[in-house]
């Protein structure tokens, strides 16, 4: 899960992180109001939306940028109006953009320089790393693809959490010595705890900033929280945007499935994350496209599977089904029993492939079989692969 910068602000407060005060506006008169309130002169307007890149980004309306320096409430209002309601842009959103329904208000500070820092966790260490960067600012992605080694790693022992001697020497190569390798050090300390406390899978702030009157200063934060982890959070879950979220996985989170939305056309539904990975492998690997990832998960009931099936054919770009069930723990019948519920509910008319194995299999195939459903079974999962493409190629023709 995500959040907007204005919340990671309030994020910063609460772990002691210093930042730049801002506050959220949705409507062009409250942009108004908070740059009236934090004095006027030297304001930044930041569209919020959960990508980056926003700087230059560009508005399908034709606006330039995301994030605004304006000298008056009059122009934040302005400016406040051509981002609300519109729709950006930036490398990070795809073609198809963002549409803005917030913007932060913030008192813009002056920037002497800009850093990079990001904690994350190191898929190959199985633990959390941080990542800066002297060269900090909206050319992050070409500093590490040119030149990487002024990409500094420091890697953090997931039970010790980072220590004070890791944080002062970043801190020191990052040239933030002297009279800065407190605060820049106790910033980095800070945003740890915030990392470790909050179940965070990437805590990024691009960039971090010195200002010519010597503050160390976090000016903007990308947060990605640890979905697995959130049951612990509900202060978070709290500042879900809905909005921001592809709706198919707002859907499957609603009924405890892991569901991830992809642009092909064949719909899967497994039990088994690893072998609805290799679903998709081999879907692949027969001429076809993936249209999403679907664990049903080795307990699912049938108004789980019921709800899975619904989604996938609420999905106008779906134009054929790939069911693959190895059941172990889960029995096949329920799957069987909740593909027939969500068939008749929906009126099913697109071509759906069942490949069934495991515990209760005759059941399953019984309760199938009985349904008068339109369906094609498969032996193996390479069958199921083959049959499902070959399916869809002749509905299409
Ligand atoms: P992003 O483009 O989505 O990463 O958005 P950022 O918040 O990083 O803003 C993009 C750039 O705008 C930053 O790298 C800064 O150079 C600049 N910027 C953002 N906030 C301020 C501010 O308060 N003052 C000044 N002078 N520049 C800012
Ligand atoms: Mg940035």
């Amino acid at each position: 899960m995500n959040i907007h910068e204005y919340q990671a602000k309030e994020l910063f407060q609460k772990f002691g992180v210093a930042t730049s005060p801002g506050k959220v506006a949705r409507t062009p008169e409250e942009a108004e109001a908070i740059a009236r309130e934090l004095g006027e002169k030297d304001i930044v307007v930041k569209a919020q939306i959960h990508a980056g890149g926003r700087g230059k980004g560009t508005f399908k309306n034709g606006f330039k940028g995301g994030v605004h320096l304006v000298k008056s409430a009059a122009e934040a209002k302005e400016v406040a109006g051509k981002m609300l309601g519109q729709t950006l842009v930036t490398h990070q959103t795809g073609p198809e953009g963002k549409v803005v329904n917030q913007v932060l208000v913030g008192k813009s500070v002056d920037i002497a320089k800009e850093y990079y820092f990001a904690i994350l966790l190191d898929r190959g260490t199985s633990a959390p790393v941080v990542i800066a960067s002297t060269e900090g600012g909206v050319e992050i992605e070409a500093v590490a693809e040119k030149t990487p080694e002024k990409i500094l790693r420091e890697p953090v022992h997931p039970l010790l959490g980072l220590q004070p001697f890791q944080a002062r020497e970043l801190a020191t190569q990052l040239g933030l010595g002297g009279a800065l390798l407190r605060p820049a050090s106790e910033l980095f300390l800070a945003l740890y705890r915030l990392f470790a406390a909050c179940d965070c899978s990437i805590v990024e702030i691009n960039p971090l900033v010195l200002t010519p009157d010597k503050q160390v200063l976090a000016l903007d934060a990308k947060f990605n929280f640890d979905d697995n982890a959130l049951y612990r959070h509900k202060e978070i879950v709290a500042l879900r945007d809905i909005t921001e979220e592809d709706p198919r996985e707002v859907e499957a989170s609603k009924s405890g499935l892991n569901y991830i939305g992809l642009d092909g056309d064949i719909a899967c539904l497994v039990n088994g994350a690893g072998l609805a990975m290799a679903t998709m492998d081999i879907i692949q690997y027969a001429g076809g496209r993936p249209a999403n990832f679907l664990d049903v998960g080795g307990g699912a009931s049938k108004e789980q599977v019921t709800a899975a099936f619904k989604i996938i054919l609420a999905d106008p770009q779906v134009r054929g089904i790939l069911v693959n069930i190895f059941g172990g723990i889960m029995d096949c019948n329920v799957i069987a029993t909740g593909i027939v519920a969500a068939a008749r509910e929906t009126e099913l008319k697109i071509p759906l492939v069942v490949r069934l194995e495991g515990n209760n299999v005759a059941a399953g195939k019984k309760t199938l079989a009985e349904s008068g459903l339109a369906l094609t079974a498969a032996d193996d999962l390479d069958d199921a692969a083959r049959k499902v493409v070959a399916a869809i190629g002749a509905a299409a023709a």
